[in-house]
């Protein structure tokens, strides 16, 4: 596609950065087919190639509206259209950069802009999500169903190893997840410890920044980034080998910190270093297979799995099939999911900012899942999790809690193991 960006980004790095990405777009189309919004909704300006076309004419110095920002907010950064387009558009990239511009050019309502306000303070903190949280818990029973049926159970943790192999990883704790399902990062490091890899938290590493981000408090993100980078070095000094990630959503994130900080000379370089060592505890699993092998359990489990691969690992870090094979080795079995490309809408805080789309899009995917009949869904990322959740009677876990029943189930009765 041509540009022609205007006079006062063209020389910009975000200018720079935008007018390669556009360059790319032939206008094919191909990504409109794999559009959660255009297939919902049918307007070409919600497809990608709509989008796209909204921020060209922005960036070349066309009236920014609210019809731009409405459009770009519903967009879900699924990045369902990266993974279509057969030109290597970075769809996801762009939306970014032409969001933040929005956002300086279309003042939102009072009302808005507290919500988005409220959103950004409330949900990194894990001391007032935690406790919110704890009291929704408490007063789930007299809560209207809609309402209760967001507030997940409480599910224990177990103990968690003491850090005893030469190997470490680090673990990303984050927001929500340590009040929402405890459990997840606990069976991560219950696994990976049978393996012979220590699994350690920095306390002081928290959010990574993600639901800032996409809010468009973007500036303000660099700060969950880089306080999670100071977290970590000593640890990735010291010998770390990665910084495992249970939230592919978060993941997506951590992968990116390089990208973000990659014009800032205190912390360029170290967040480059971050970003090399984050890895899904999916990529880890599958890197210690050979390990694992000797745990397998010799009798399958019979028990029907339905798998949901978020956006975020499918797309985002283009991570396909590997859960599914790791589940399959344990024996479990899959049961089909179409169009299991889309997205569940849950997406960050989409669900909350647009739960029209995103009710429809859940009712679409729980139909999907649940066409083959499983006792379990399983998923990669605690939003898509706790909004699946909302959505059908079929219990929804982490996949890493699975592996290890499925570990625990073969393993010799404790009095036997060495
Ligand atoms: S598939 Fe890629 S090249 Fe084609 S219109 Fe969509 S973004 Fe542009
Ligand atoms: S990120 Fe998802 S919702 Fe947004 S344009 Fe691409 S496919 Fe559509």
């Amino acid at each position: 596609m041509q540009t022609r960006l205007a006079d006062w980004i063209k020389d910009t790095p975000q200018g720079v950065e935008a007018d390669a990405i556009l360059r790319k777009c032939v206008h094919c189309g191909f990504c409109l087919a794999t559009c959660p919004t255009y297939n919902l909704l049918g307007d070409e300006l919600d497809s990608p190639r709509g989008r796209i076309y909204l921020m060209k004419q922005m960036l070349e110095g066309a009236p920014v509206t609210q019809r731009t920002q409405l459009h770009l907010d519903r967009c879900l950064t699924c990045r369902a259209c990266e993974t279509t387009c057969p030109s290597g558009v970075e769809y996801g990239r762009l939306v970014d950069i032409g969001r933040d511009l929005v956002e300086t050019k279309v003042p939102r309502s009072p009302a808005e802009r507290m919500r988005r306000w409220f959103l950004k303070t409330f949900l990194p903190s894990r001391g007032m999500f935690g406790a919110a949280l704890a009291l929704g818990r408490i007063f789930k029973p007299v809560l209207p169903t809609s309402l209760a049926r967001k507030i997940p159970e409480r599910r224990a943790p177990g103990a968690v190893p003491a850090a005893r192999h030469a190997r470490r990883m680090l673990v990303l704790g984050g927001c929500v997840q340590p009040s929402m399902a405890p459990s997840i990062n606990a069976a991560a490091a219950r696994v990976l410890d049978r393996i012979g890899i220590s699994l350690l938290d920095a306390p002081r590493a928290g959010c990574c920044g993600a639901v800032t981000f996409h809010l468009n408090y973007q500036h303000e993100a660099l700060d969950y980034v880089k306080a999670n980078i100071d977290a970590w070095w000593p640890h990735v000094e010291a010998g770390a080998e990665a910084i495992v990630i249970t939230a592919s959503g978060c993941g997506t994130m951590v992968k990116e910190y390089g990208h973000l900080l990659r014009h800032d000379p205190a912390y360029a370089a170290r967040a480059a270093r971050i970003s090399d060592l984050a890895r899904d505890i999916s990529e880890v699993i599958a890197a210690e297979r050979g390990a694992l092998a000797a745990q397998l359990p010799g009798v399958a489990q019979a028990h029907n799995v339905a798998f949901h691969s978020p956006c975020s690992l499918q797309h985002g870090l283009k991570i396909t099939g590997t859960v599914e094979s790791i589940l399959r080795d344990v024996g479990y079995t899959l049961t089909p999911v179409p169009d299991s490309h889309l997205c569940c809408g849950s997406a960050g805080t989409y669900s909350i900012l647009k739960p029209g789309i995103s009710k429809r899009l859940l009712k679409d995917k729980v139909r999907a899942l649940e066409s083959g009949f499983p006792e379990t869904i399983a998923t990669a990322n605690i939003g898509c999790l706790a909004h699946l959740e909302s959505g059908t009677d079929v219990p929804v876990r982490h996949w890493i809690e699975l592996l290890e029943e499925a570990l625990e189930a073969a393993a010799p009765p404790r009095g036997d193991r060495g």
